[in-house]
């Protein structure tokens, strides 16, 4: 007894896994929810950016481009004052050169005039190409543009755009801002359940160990308190439901061996004392002695009837039925009553019978001869002088669907059973009348065994009381028929 009942490691145990799995989806979830939305709102804003910043650019390079004549700071200035510039945009203007023509920044002129533009984007302008570069930095987006300045194909210089846009930025931020906070509260719910979830889980399938455990150890009348119709609760009812029929199983058991010591034991002692007499009696005479000696023998039958009864109910209870075969039920009938008419002459019980032709059973003999036996020597054994016994054997006809049944009814005039015995007398070792079954031979067993052998071949027995007295038993199996195996 007391077996493994080791301590799951944290890391193996079910409460662990369950809140991981469950920590694990949550932070994918978290990471995603505060990555996506940002990284597609920043590439929105980009977009934007560049078209705008490019569109000013292209208007601007086509407003400056009038003819085939060189730009001057002069011209430059004057075009552009004319148009409105756009409030916080850089406004750099170069000739084919690169050397700033007109420089802007912020609401100013700049004092650059002269130099040399020295941007990536400008020098790529001036060899003809269109060019966009956007970054998002420190929370602003900082976009430049540039553009050539063309007139026929001929590069008179460039337009170069930078934007410096905090309030995008700051927007962007706000956003990032308020997901970072959600996902907090998400974390923190999401552990709290997770925590609260599979604690719950896991005490549930502790209480459902421990209960295994509890009847393992033998205490069958454990049972496990459940709630709720999920899968645990499932387990916790069918566990119940096996427990209980382990607890049934193990009284029977319990019951059949103390039934059956005790059983054992009278006649047993029977003969301990017979032969304890013979032994202490000094002058014992002949016939003293031989009567002494019959009942030991008596006693000796006893147990043999006893023990072959046991066993052939043990041999029931473990080996499926084997081998059986088409019997003639009413052969059997008859032939249990050529058994049985010297005992029925005796007791001065007439037996009458009312047999059909034939009635075949998928059975054994032997099984079947035991239930008839069984059933006709108690009508006798059980019956007075004068009484009668009435056999009777027939073939039922199929109900709606289905087979045919063979019906083998054993009435008697009887002492009859009360009916509060009624429903105990298939019981083992059960006996309404102890000493008038002792008397008759008996041992309790008889009907244990009627009942399970006509289990075992898929029949039913019943048993009622029979009016106006005395008892009736009715065995009833299903018909064999030729051909009728295939069905
Ligand atoms: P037993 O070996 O004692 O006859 P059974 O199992 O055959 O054991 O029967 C159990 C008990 O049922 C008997 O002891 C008897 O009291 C009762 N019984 C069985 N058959 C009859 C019957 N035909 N009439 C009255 N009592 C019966």
């Amino acid at each position: 007894m007391g077996g493994p009942s080791k301590k799951v490691s944290f890391w193996r145990s079910l409460q662990t896994k369950y809140a991981l799995t469950y920590v694990s989806i949550i932070a994918a979830v978290v990471v995603l929810l505060n990555t996506y939305p940002v990284l597609l709102s920043q590439k929105l804003a980009y977009q934007s950016k560049q078209t705008s910043l490019q569109n000013q650019a292209a208007v601007l390079a086509s407003t400056l481009s009038v003819g085939p004549e060189a730009l001057t700071v002069e011209s430059v200035e004057r075009t552009i004052s004319s148009l409105s510039v756009v409030g916080n945009t850089r406004v750099v203007v170069t000739d084919p050169a690169g050397v700033i023509l007109y420089d802007w920044d912020d609401g100013l002129r700049r004092d650059t005039t002269g130099r040399y533009a020295l941007f990536w984007e400008v020098a790529k302008a001036l060899q003809g190409n269109d060019v966009f570069r956007g970054e998002y930095r420190e929370g602003a987006f900082r976009s430049r543009a540039a553009v050539p300045i063309t007139y026929r194909s001929m590069i008179l210089g460039s337009v170069y755009l930078y934007e410096y846009d905090a309030a995008q930025g700051a927007l962007l931020q706000g956003i990032q801002q308020n997901l970072r906070s959600i996902s907090v509260v998400i974390c923190v719910i999401s552990l709290i359940m997770s925590a609260i979830f599979s604690r719950a889980l896991t005490r549930r399938i502790a209480a459902l160990l421990r209960a295994v455990r509890t009847v393992r150890e033998g205490e069958y009348s454990h049972r496990v308190a459940f709630r709720g119709g999920d899968e645990l609760a499932q387990l916790a009812e069918e566990f119940n439901e096996l427990t209980g029929r382990l607890q049934t199983t193990e009284e029977v058991r319990r019951r059949f061996v103390s039934d059956a010591s005790h059983e054992l034991k009278t006649p047993l002692a029977s003969i301990r004392l017979l032969t304890d007499s013979i032994l202490q009696a000094d002058h014992m005479d002949g016939d003293t002695a031989r009567e002494f000696l019959t009942d030991i023998g008596e006693e000796a039958e006893r147990l043999t009837r006893i023990t072959e009864k046991l066993l052939r109910l043990t041999r029931m209870d473990t080996a499926p039925v084997q081998n059986t075969a088409p019997v003639d039920l009413r052969r059997v009938v008859e032939k249990v009553l050529h058994m049985l008419t010297p005992l029925a002459r005796a007791v001065e019980v007439e037996v009458e019978t009312h047999l059909t032709e034939e009635a075949w059973v998928r059975a054994t003999e032997d099984d079947l001869y035991q239930v008839a036996f069984n059933l006709m020597e108690n009508a006798v054994k059980y019956n007075l002088p004068g009484g009668r016994v009435i056999v009777t054997l027939r073939n039922l006809p199929p109900a709606e669907r289905g087979e045919g049944r063979v019906l083998l009814r054993v009435e008697d005039t009887g002492v009859g059973i009360p009916e509060a015995d009624l429903s105990k007398v298939f019981d083992r070792f059960y006996r309404v009348d102890k000493a008038r079954s002792r008397a008759a031979g008996g041992t309790g067993l008889g009907l244990s065994i009627v009942q399970d052998t006509v289990r075992q071949h898929k029949g039913t027995v019943t048993v009622r009381q029979r009016e106006p007295e005395g008892t009736c038993f009715e065995v009833s199996f299903p018909r064999w028929e030729e051909g009728g195996e295939a069905r």
